[in-house]
């Protein structure tokens, strides 16, 4: 039996994009599975001058690829009202406290709260403070705040922007949106590290050799040019998700499955990561930016070519770098990690290699001889998408006559329910915010780290002109991305396409 939330949802930018393709259709969803039913409501703010009658019919537009029937429809955004605010102005939000305590008695909605900033993030400061100053929050029930990423562009203002909303909101209250870290994917690995004693006793530096992330997307910028041009690679994956993704596999095993203790785990593995000095940048990150490129006879721009994106830029798409972990578990394991659109094919894997045998006995032994040193590593491939599941390879004899090792591949995978950025994904977001469970959005002691392992790469990068474009779209990245590697003796375990090079 489904239990039902109680909540009144104040969206900020109730007619933005964000609002209507992700929010809407996803609340319907929840509708539907009765997780949210009679006791909820919405109130929309955007600036527009829009009646509830037009803001229902806004909304209803959203959900129709989901199919409602007439009573579906009806039902649902009839708990929809909407008020023209502009966040900058105090009288609007006596008018917001006001409309939000009749809603609340009419749906009895317990003094249950979720502030849903759907805005930039320059807004969040004045609505907070609003939000206490008209007193919005209720004294019984919850208050929540939802916040969208990006959490500041650099370690200084992601903590002007948390001063601002922590001035009104505890910690335990905010709840920051990273989509990346769909549940399935802590629940993942966490199966895979905690569920099976024969990893997790490996799981350290004894008999790890290395750990590789690879977050590829075949796409190129689409329509998000003028965005991304901003941002770059770096800041758009490796500050939030793949340094997230590092966490969960650095982490010391929580005491329990919970959200509170997966973050303090996930802190506590997110500060140790070396912060770099600039020499120790240059020689352990490079960046890449794609150009033209002709696949399967497909032609693809180049970035610079791209819809909104500057024709000089130097902005990377491409990023590959190692982190090391400075702790008793992981000290002299690298972790590297490599993002980037254009790439050959679209993937989220992440290969555990663990170390070579002591010694290889089969070397001379008098029956056909394996050479020396060429057994081949045990590698463990946790794969998070498009695909679900996971592989290890473990070395057999080959069949036959002779005696030559063979890679054996033990294979369990599915394809992944719900991608990154999906409605599905932000239908759970918005449950797991319902209900209080904060594993999948990000702590600010995670944020903050995160941006000072990120701000070195940056100002330091920023100090030198790259040479771009680097890498032909449709490959796996820069040649610099392969030679990091080789530079300490190893290679990306995942190569899709071994043509290029
Ligand atoms: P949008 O421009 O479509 O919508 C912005 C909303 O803010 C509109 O409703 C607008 O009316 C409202 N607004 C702007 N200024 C206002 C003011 N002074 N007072 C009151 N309302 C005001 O933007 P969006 O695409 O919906 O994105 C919103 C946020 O979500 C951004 O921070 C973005 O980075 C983030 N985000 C969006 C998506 C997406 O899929 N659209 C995905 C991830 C993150």
């Amino acid at each position: 039996m489904t239990l039902e939330n109680r909540a009144l949802f104040i969206i900020f930018g109730g007619t933005g994009d964000l609002a209507r393709r992700k929010l809407y259709p996803s609340l319907f969803r929840l509708f539907r599975k009765g997780q949210i039913n009679k006791h909820f409501a919405v109130i929309g703010t955007a600036r527009r001058e829009w009646s509830d009658t037009f803001f229902r019919e806004v909304v209803s537009e959203s959900i129709q690829s989901l199919s409602p029937t007439q009573r579906e429809l009806e039902e649902f955004t009839s708990h929809f009202y909407y008020q023209s605010h502009n966040v900058n102005n105090t009288e609007e939000y006596v008018v917001l406290e006001k409309i939000a305590a009749e809603l609340d008695r009419a749906y009895e909605l317990k003094g249950n709260r979720l502030f849903y900033l759907a805005m930039a993030p320059q807004f969040f400061g004045v609505i907070s403070s609003h939000i206490k100053s008209e007193n919005i929050m209720t004294e019984h029930g919850f208050s929540r705040l939802v916040i969208e990423k990006p959490f500041g562009t650099d370690y200084k203002s992601a903590k002007k922007l948390n001063n601002e909303i922590s001035a009104v909101f505890s910690e335990e209250q905010i709840f920051r949106i990273d989509h990346y870290l769909g549940k399935e994917m802590i629940q993942n690995i966490s199966a895979i590290r905690f569920g099976n004693t024969i990893f997790e006793s490996l799981w350290n530096h004894k008999y790890i050799d290395n750990i590789q992330i690879t977050l590829a997307e075949s796409i190129g910028v689409e329509e998000r040019g003028g965005y991304y041009d901003q941002s770059g690679a770096l800041k758009d994956m490796v500050q939030n998700h793949i340094l997230q993704v590092v966490a969960l596999l650095a982490m010391e095993p929580p005491t329990i499955f919970s959200d509170e203790a997966i973050r303090s785990e996930k802190i506590t593995a997110l500060q140790a990561v070396r912060v770099y000095s600039p020499d120790e940048v240059k020689d352990a990150f490079v960046r890449g930016q794609y150009g033209t490129g002709d696949k399967l006879q497909q032609h693809f721009k180049g970035y610079r070519e791209e819809e909104g994106v500057d024709t000089l830029s130097n902005t990377e798409t491409f990023v590959a770098g190692k982190f090391l972990i400075d702790n008793f578990r992981w000290t002299g394991v690298p972790f590297y990690v490599r993002t980037g659109k254009r790439m050959t094919e679209k993937g989220t894997r992440i290969n555990i290699v663990f170390k070579e045998s002591p010694i290889n006995i089969f070397r001379g032994s008098e029956t056909p001889i394996q050479e020396a040193n060429s057994i081949p590593q045990n590698v463990l491939t946790i794969f998070i998408q498009p695909t679900e599941g996971f592989s290890l390879t473990l070395n057999g004899k080959e069949i036959g006559d002779g005696f030559n090792i063979d890679p054996v591949r033990l294979d369990y995978r599915h394809s992944a329910e719900a991608s990154e950025n999906s409605p599905e994904a932000y239908e759970k977001l918005i449950l797991d915010a319902l209900k209080g469970d904060a594993t999948n959005f990000t702590h600010w002691d995670e944020v903050a780290s995160s941006w000072k392992v990120v701000d070195a790469i940056r100002q330091t990068w920023d100090k030198e002109i790259p040479n771009f474009p680097n890498y032909t779209a449709g490959t796996m990245g820069p040649e610099c991305s392969f030679d990091l590697l080789e530079k300490d003796g190893k290679q990306w375990v995942w190569q899709p396409d071994e043509w290029y090079r």
